[in-house]
């Protein structure tokens, strides 16, 4: 059996010992428990360990199991969002941290419309320009971010990236880094405040919090191996 509420200690304190080691405030540093394919039961482990902030990336599974669960739970949706999903996710979701491209922005601007909803949204970086990752490349979002601010139902909050599978977490440090300085730079040219940095997952999460992560996203070192076939990357 593993035990969540020891692991979730773990990766508090792991987080806790990284920002320490580079200077910064662990209250700056939101821990995202990624839930995908686990169980509600599963979820009320964690909750049982004072967790709150809880990661999806389907919609459909999210539809039925946030429901399941008590209300004061604040979810970010983390996966790729299909333009039909919108709808549904908007009313889970305090976050969407996967903003892909600026179609997906105008569509998700034009239905918050709708529903009288401002999403705060990050925009996911394809960082080393992999064909089989979403996001947008980093002189595509430079290209396309007038347009993005112009979508005044959006709050865009700042940047997002899945580096290149590796062993090891050292691999993603230059990934986090150019993520940041893209993040500085776009900052400094559009007049923009883009605060938060969505990066890190079980295999690098201190680095990424020495990197400057205001967000990381850990399933598996909290809730163990998920099954293969379920695991929505
Ligand atoms: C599944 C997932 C995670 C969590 O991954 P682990 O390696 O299990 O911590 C983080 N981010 C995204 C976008 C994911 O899909």
């Amino acid at each position: 059996m593993i035990n969540i509420e020891a692991n979730l200690n773990r990766v508090r304190d792991e987080i806790a010992q990284a920002a320490k080691v580079s200077g910064r405030n662990v209250t700056d540093v939101e821990l995202v428990a990624v839930t995908k394919t686990h169980p509600a039961e599963i979820v009320r482990e964690a909750i049982g360990a004072r967790q709150v902030v809880f990661g999806e990336s389907k919609v459909q599974e999210a539809r039925t199991k946030i429901p399941l669960l008590p209300s004061h739970l604040r979810w970010h949706f983390i996966g790729h969002l299909q333009k039909n999903k919108i709808r549904h996710a908007l009313p889970l979701f305090e976050m969407i941290h996967s903003v892909d491209s600026l179609d997906l922005a105008q569509a998700i601007d034009r239905i918050a419309q709708e529903d009288g909803s401002h999403p705060r949204i990050l925009l996911e970086v394809n960082v080393a320009g992999e064909g089989s990752k979403f996001g947008f490349k980093a002189t595509t979002l430079r290209a396309e971010l007038e347009s993005l601010l112009l979508l005044s139902r959006l709050s865009i909050e700042g940047l997002m990236c899945i580096p290149p599978l590796a062993e090891e977490a050292e691999a993603s440090r230059k990934y986090f880094v150019e993520l940041r300085e893209l993040r500085d730079a776009i900052e400094k040219e559009f007049q923009v405040k883009l605060p938060q940095l969505s990066i890190g997952m079980t295999n690098d999460y201190s680095v990424a919090v020495e990197e400057g992560a205001t967000l990381v996203r850990v399933g598996t070192a909290i809730f163990g191996e998920r099954r293969r076939r379920n695991t929505g990357l």
